[in-house]
Parts: structure tokens; sequence; C-alpha cells
């Protein structure tokens, strides 16, 4: 098996700074130390979880487990007693590992802790674990349903790693400076162990804020990774912040994920400092699957083109494939490759109907394809696609041409029953001024403009906030959908 962090073992980057979290660091040779000494407390288990929370001691407990080979499970610290226990009682973790300190819930009371000590000296251990074995159980953002475990091998993380090395010329002299939760793919896969793995360094924020991003990129750091509702924060402090300004124009890439970045915020940050955001799509399942290359164009509203490895194809309701790009056919997005998971932890139920036959993984998300292959996502199959007066109508191009009025901060469409057109589009909206929200026929003038009559809301409700997970990502469940 080779190494997945060629970089520790290589005593050319022993001084070399590899992880920062807020005023604590380690260097390559420091990790390896610290490292080395959780995998000889947890070597042999079969699987243990990490809590969590955004500090040095869930990366380097990480690392440690991956070195000894020993498949990890994420928590996440605000998860609820219902919730941890059922991932606790579906992974059956051997043991926690957490930062000397962390006052861990009730529900963790019966596991054996193992405080991760990132000052330890111990000898780095040879990585044995072959490929096709499980490097983490990482459970799904719970956006549709109860989260499932998915298991991803360590040829995934590799081959992900990899390929969006490759597309965003990523190497061992990037900086990244991220503020992303560690219990998803995104903020732990991408943003902790993509670093370590080209033997860069990346500075975690602990809490993401505009001023930390300004701080970082104005001070060595290269790249940026965020969720929306991250570059939705920078997209309104731009017009204040000439430090942010300078901070985005000088960096190497801005790269967004995790759900689609509206196109209104893609536009501001263009406006305000002449630099796009780069989307990449991605699944805890798949890991990375399309993104805009570092030198591709990056237009608003796509996530790019697949990665390299990645067989992506779009498939219509009676399983027939799209051959003909022509940027309007709607299908079901489904890949193969070496970057997928393995199946569902104790879901073989849930693991067959995810694969076809012949082996690629059904993705959920409905896509159309331009004529040069760069991929726009409609939204999910479950959530996102109304079928109104017999169209079939993504709910994200609504949401962002309601995104593009003045009266409106936040949009989600969905659809509910109708008698006459099989479902109506309803658009919830947080309004930009409570005491003057836009009206319906306000709201429908300015959708059917821009997009098509039969695309405007017929309902409008209004409310403080929407509802959103830990990724900001739109719940949609508890609109009512789904
Ligand atoms: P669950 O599977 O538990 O319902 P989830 O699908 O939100 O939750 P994740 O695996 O974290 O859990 O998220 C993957 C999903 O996020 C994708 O299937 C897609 O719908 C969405 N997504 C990720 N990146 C993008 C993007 N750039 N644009 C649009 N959607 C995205
Ligand atoms: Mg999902």
């Amino acid at each position: 098996m080779s190494s997945l962090f060629p970089a520790l073992t290589d005593g050319a980057t022993g001084a070399r700074p590899a992880l920062r979290f807020g005023p604590r660091s380690l260097t390559y040779a420091q990790l390896a130390s610290a490292a080395g000494a959780v995998a000889g407390r947890v070597r042999g288990a079969v699987r243990v979880a990490v809590w969590a929370t955004p500090v040095l001691e869930t990366a380097v407990g990480t690392v440690g487990a991956l070195l000894a080979g020993v498949p990890v499970v994420p928590l996440n610290p605000r998860s609820g007693e219902q919730e941890l226990g059922h991932i606790l009682g579906d992974s059956a973790p051997a043991a926690v590992l957490a930062a000397p300190g962390d006052e861990l819930p009730a529900a963790l009371a019966g596991l054996e802790r193992i405080d991760v000590d990132v000052t330890a000296v111990a000898a780095l251990p040879e990585e044995t674990a072959g490929d096709g074995d499980p490097a983490l159980v990482v459970y799904t953002s719970g956006t549709t349903g109860p989260p499932k475990g998915a298991v991803i091998p360590r040829r995934a993380v590799a081959a992900t790693l990899d390929a969006l090395a490759d597309a965003w010329r990523w190497t061992g002299d990037d900086v990244l400076v991220q503020g992303l939760p560690l219990f998803h793919v995104h903020g732990l896969v991408l943003g902790v162990l993509g670093p370590l793995r080209r033997g860069g360094s990346v500075r975690h924020l602990g809490r993401f804020t505009t001023e930390g991003v300004a701080a970082e990129l104005n001070s060595g750091a290269t790249m940026l990774f965020g969720v929306p509702t991250m570059y939705h924060r920078i997209a309104e402090a731009l017009p204040g912040d000439p430090e942010l300004v300078k901070a985005l124009t000088g960096a190497r890439l801005l790269v967004s994920g995790s759900a689609a970045l509206p196109v209104h915020d893609h536009e501001r940050i263009a406006a305000a400092t002449g630099r796009r955001v780069i989307e990449r799509y991605g699944m805890t399942e798949t890991l990375m699957n399309t993104s805009v290359r570092a030198d591709g164009e990056a237009r608003a509203g796509t996530v790019g083109v697949p990665l390299p490895g990645v067989e992506l194809r779009l498939v219509e309701d009676d399983g027939s494939e799209i051959s003909v790009y022509d940027g309007e056919t709607v299908g079901e997005i489904q890949v193969r490759g070496a970057n997928l998971f393995t199946g569902y932890l104790n879901r073989p139920d849930a693991t067959a109907a995810a694969f076809t036959a012949d082996g690629w993984f059904r993705t959920g998300d409905m896509a159309v394809r331009d004529p040069d292959g760069y991929v726009r996502i409609v939204g999910r199959k479950a959530t996102d696609l109304i079928k109104s007066g017999g169209y079939k109508i993504g709910a994200g191009e609504i949401e962002n041409a309601l995104l593009e009025h003045p009266g409106v901060r936040e949009a989600a469409v969905t659809g509910e029953p109708d008698p006459d057109l099989g479902e109506r589009i309803v658009a919830w909206i947080v309004p930009a001024d409570r005491a003057q929200p836009p009206g319906l026929d306000e709201l429908a003038d300015h959708v059917a403009r821009r997009l098509a009559p039969h695309k405007r809301p017929r309902v409008v409700r209004h409310l403080d906030v929407l509802p959103r997970n830990d990724m900001g990502k739109i719940m949609k469940r508890a609109l009512g959908h789904g």
C-alpha cells in the first residue's frame, strides 16, 4: 500500500508548517511525532471515533488513526444525544479521540476516551493498510433523511485528493485557509488531509469570520475553501472591507462546495474583486466528482467538468443515458470511479439501492450538461425537482432569480400538491426588510421575466430565517418537502 501522507515520511518536509489552528501549530516533524503516538494507542481497533471540534487534536487524531490503518468516524460535536446515539450504535467505535479538557456528552460515557497529546513524541509507524481498506466512516449531512455512515476506502481519499491536485494545480506550496466543520468530507478530507497529502499546510480559523479569511489570505495563505453561506457573508462584507477585497483579489484559488453557490453571490464577489469563485461538486459517498479547473472558465451556476478518473453520465427516468449535451435535458447524475465509497455501514439495502447493476452510483442529484461538458446542477431529485403543469422545473434557478430581487435576502423554492398543476411552486423568502416584504405578484413577475412564465412562484411565504444544517444547507424537509 502506498502512503496516504508521503510528506510525513519525507525528511525534507520536516520543518515545514503542516497545521495551524488559531495560535497553535505543528510542523511536519511535530505532526509525525504526535500522530505516531496516536497510531500506537489505536492500532488494532476496528474503528475509532473522533470528537471533531475544529482544533488541532482532531487533525492529529485523524492522521494518527489513518497511519495505523484504523478507520475514523468523525463525530459532529453539535449533534443531539439522539443522533450521537444512532451514530455510536451504528458504528460501534472502540474508543473516542478527543482534545484534553473537552467535555463529552453522556451519549459517549460508555466509550474509552483517548486524549490526543499534540506534543507527544513517537516514531512514525509503517502504513500497512491496503488501498481497499476503509479510511473513514462519514455520516451524510442528513439533509434528506437520517444520516447514513458512508464507508470510504483509502484509495478513494487518495484518488480524490490527487484528482483535485491536478484540477486545481494544488501543490505543497499552497497554504489553505478554511473555517469548515471537521466532521464532513469538505472540511476534513479536502480541508485537512488534502494539504497534508500535498506537503502543504492548512490554517483553520476555528470559527469562520470574514476578518479571519482576510487576515490569512493577506499573510501568505493562497487558497480558500468554503460553503456557500460563507461566500454569502463574504459577498455582503466586501463593499465595506478593503482588506477583504485585497485578500480575495490576491488569492490563488477560491473554492466553494457542499451546496450550490447562488449566482448572485458569485457575481457580487466577481464585481468587487475581479475574481471568480470556482465550484466543485461532491458527496460523502463519492468524495469529489466535478470541478471547474484552475485554468478553466468559472461560469456562475456550474460545477465544472468531471475530475480525472471520474466517469459521469446523466440518466433519464427510464434509465437511458443522455448522450447529447444540449444544456437543457435534465437527468440524474451517476458516477463511477476510484473516488467512490464501498457502501453504507450496516445498510446493505440502502447500498444495493444506490448502485445500478453495472456499478454506477446514483447520486440523486439532477443536472444538465452544456455542449462543452460543463455540468449544471438543477437540484436534488427528491426535493428540488418540481413537476408543475407538465414541466420538470429545478428549484435552483428560481432561487437564483429570486435572490436577484433587492427585497429578497434568502430564498428557497419547493413544490406542493396542486389540483391543476400537479405541483405548484412555493417561494420561501427571508425579506431584506421585514417591514416591506415583497409580495407574490411582484416576485412572480420578477421570475417570469427572467426565466419563463411557468417558472413563476404561485405562493410566497415569508420566514425570519431559512432552516439550515451545520453545513449551511437548506433543510427542505423542514419546509414540508422531501
Ligand atoms: P443526506 O445524504 O444525508 O441527505 P447530504 O446529501 O446533504 O445529506 P452530503 O453528502 O454532505 O450530504 O452532501 C452531498 C450533496 O450536496 C450532493 O448530493 C449535492 O446535492 C450537494 N452538493 C454538493 N456540492 C454541490 C454544489 N457545488 N452544487 C450543488 N449541490 C452540491
Ligand atoms: Mg446525500
